[in-house]
């Protein structure tokens, strides 16, 4: 059986020109041959498997070749190049200071600089992870760096080059590496599966490709480890199995359900992602970069920034079709937070879910309702999620445009037996009226930058887009009730704004106008916070044309409180839930 050779080594580049992804670098080089200005020491910085050391050997292996081509390459034919490519010449020497850093290792090396070179011209010394040297060591080598002799060529190498002490760096000609492009690392995987004889999806070599990291040697490894265990066909399934890369099908299909807001099929979906042993983290992770492939495809103008195989793209592109692009806006902003949350979570799958459950009820509307309670009727199908993947919505739906009448109707019941209480179906909709439907609609086909321009003006000067205008009535007690509720559910979120507009009553005056008390006018000119507030009354509230009108309390208003009683009110004041408690422990006051 013939010996197996690891991939990185039988493909080890042997020309500059083979060199993947480093083509500032290597143009440099063969210029400095050509022109015979070569420095006298290099060095080599960069991520690990980018190059390095591969570009260090073919500049040896230039520089003593005796019939350098007219495109700066080595002849790979002259007596210096035979014995460079059999491992044999004696122009090259390598250290690698991770494991020989002394001052010995050093020393010996100098010694044999001063020994000319028997064939070719130069004597190259390559030093690996050199920010390994220890400080005596380096001391030792910096004479000889200072005044080498004219045969020989230093390529110092470190993937850490702030370690690199400054009378060192000062001596050096500096080689940046970068990271290799993912499309680099797939195309030249394509060309050694060829080689191979390897029948490879795409899709596979772009999994492996992107892993890698921009490392070309560490894509190889994995390629010839995949290889070893799949035989001469290697699959998209292959890989992700091997590498616990948890399937992109799995985001497509998330991606889906969150759309038609399917709550139950989203949390089943993450049971099965959880019990194949996928993290939290890992899978918010991953669908966060879902997200975000899903807004770069919608302009061609981002397309490239995605790393994706073409038949990958076309899927991305046909699942991007159905979401708008304030909808991934606003997925994006709920991913985040929870992203940044997630370590300090006690309950890490809990976390998980109810950021998809967030998520869900974006609505494709450009802004979503953070954190609203929200009840499903589960017992009954649920009709209004059916009506909302079957565009366009059907008339029904539709407000009436008039400004006479309470312009939203409600639904028609639904047709199940046991249909849920009006009150629930209520609650449901507002946040996927049709007409944030049609705006999201509308908005679909152009760019990032427009639709951040839209998702800041409060009414788009777009003609088509008409707002409904939603005048549901309602009274200080549920004008009442509903503030309570924004006061809990924001605690979570800024619980200085939730206090400071729960330490007063609103009142609601005509028009819809609802006038509230705050300390300080700080609190009333918190746009972000107040906007939130005033989103969860039009919602819940289920009338869009609330308007908010701060007051504040005259200097000798808050007198200090003399009675148990003025104290107990001060209380209920600051924290309502004690007038709540009281009633339900049926407790007596005593005064
Ligand atoms: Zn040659």
């Amino acid at each position: 059986m013939e010996d197996f050779i690891v991939s990185a080594r039988k493909y080890r580049p042997v020309s500059f020109k083979q060199v993947v992804g480093q083509h500032a670098i290597t143009n440099t080089l063969q210029n400095a041959i050509k022109n015979n200005q070569l420095a006298q020491a290099f060095l080599f910085t960069g991520p690990r498997g980018v190059g390095k050391t591969t570009c260090a050997r073919i500049l040896a292996k230039t520089i003593n070749c005796e019939n350098i081509s007219d495109e700066t390459e080595a002849c790979d034919q002259c007596e210096s190049c035979t014995s460079f490519n059999n491992n044999a010449s004696f122009n090259i020497h390598e250290l690698d200071a991770a494991s020989n850093n002394s001052v010995d290792d050093i020393r010996n090396l100098v010694e044999r600089v001063r020994i000319p070179p028997q064939v070719g011209k130069y004597k190259v010394y390559i030093i690996d992870e050199v920010h390994m040297l220890s400080a005596a060591a380096f001391n030792a080598f910096l004479k000889t760096l200072e005044e080498p002799p004219a045969y020989a060529k230093f390529i110092l190498a470190t993937t850490e080059k702030h370690k690199i002490i400054p009378t060192i760096l000062s001596r050096c000609q500096l080689f940046d590496f970068r990271r290799i492009g993912v499309e680099d690392i797939t195309e030249y995987l394509m060309y050694v599966a060829g080689n191979e004889n390897i029948d490879a999806e795409e899709e596979a070599l772009h999994t492996i490709a992107q892993k890698a990291d921009g490392a070309l040697r560490d894509a190889l490894s994995t390629f010839d480890q995949i290889a070893s265990f799949s035989g001469n066909k290697l699959t998209y399934k292959n890989v992700i199995d091997n590498l616990n890369i948890l399937d992109y099908e799995y985001y497509f299909k998330i991606t889906d359900a969150l759309l038609s807001s399917d709550l139950s099929n989203l949390l089943l979906i993450l049971n099965e992602i959880i019990d194949n042993g996928f993290e939290g983290q890992h899978f918010l992770n991953g669908l966060g970069e879902h997200l975000r492939n899903l807004l770069l495809i919608k302009d061609p103008a981002t397309v490239e920034l995605m790393h994706a195989s073409h038949s990958l793209k076309e899927k991305y592109s046909s699942q991007a079709a159905s979401c708008d692009t304030a909808w991934l806006l606003s997925a994006l902003e709920i991913f985040n937070k929870y992203d940044l949350n997630y370590k300090t979570s006690n309950n890490k799958r809990l976390h998980v879910e109810i950021c998809l459950m967030q998520l869900s009820h974006i609505g494709q509307t450009a802004n979503p309702v953070p954190t609203v309670k929200r009840q499903i009727p589960i017992a009954s199908p649920k009709p209004e999620i059916q009506n909302k993947v079957v565009p366009p919505a059907p008339k029904t739906e539709q407000p009436t445009l008039t400004e006479e009448k309470p312009a939203y109707t409600k639904p028609p019941e639904p047709k199940a037996e046991e249909s849920p209480k009006p009150a629930e179906q209520i609650q449901i909709k507002p946040a996927k009226k049709p007409m944030a439907e049609g705006n999201g609609r509308r908005i679909k086909n152009i760019s990032i930058k427009d639709s951040l321009k839209a998702m800041n003006k409060k009414k788009p000067e777009d003609e088509e887009v008409i707002e409904a205008v939603i005048k549901t009535p309602f009274d200080q007690e549920k004008l009442l009730d509903t503030w309570a509720r924004f006061t809990t559910s924001y605690q979570s979120k800024s619980p200085s704004f939730a206090n400071a507009v729960a330490k007063y009553k609103p009142v609601l005056k005509d028009n819809f106008v609802v006038e509230y008390k705050v300390d300080n006018s700080i609190i009333a000119k918190d746009v972000l916070n107040v906007t939130a507030l005033l989103r969860f009354l039009k919602t819940e509230l289920n009338n869009n044309q609330i308007t908010l009108t701060p007051t504040f309390p005259e200097k000798n208003e808050q007198k200090t409180a003399y009675t148990d009683r003025e104290k107990f009110d001060e209380m209920a004041k600051k924290y309502p839930e004690i007038i709540k408690l009281r009633e339900q422990l049926d407790l007596e006051l005593g005064f």
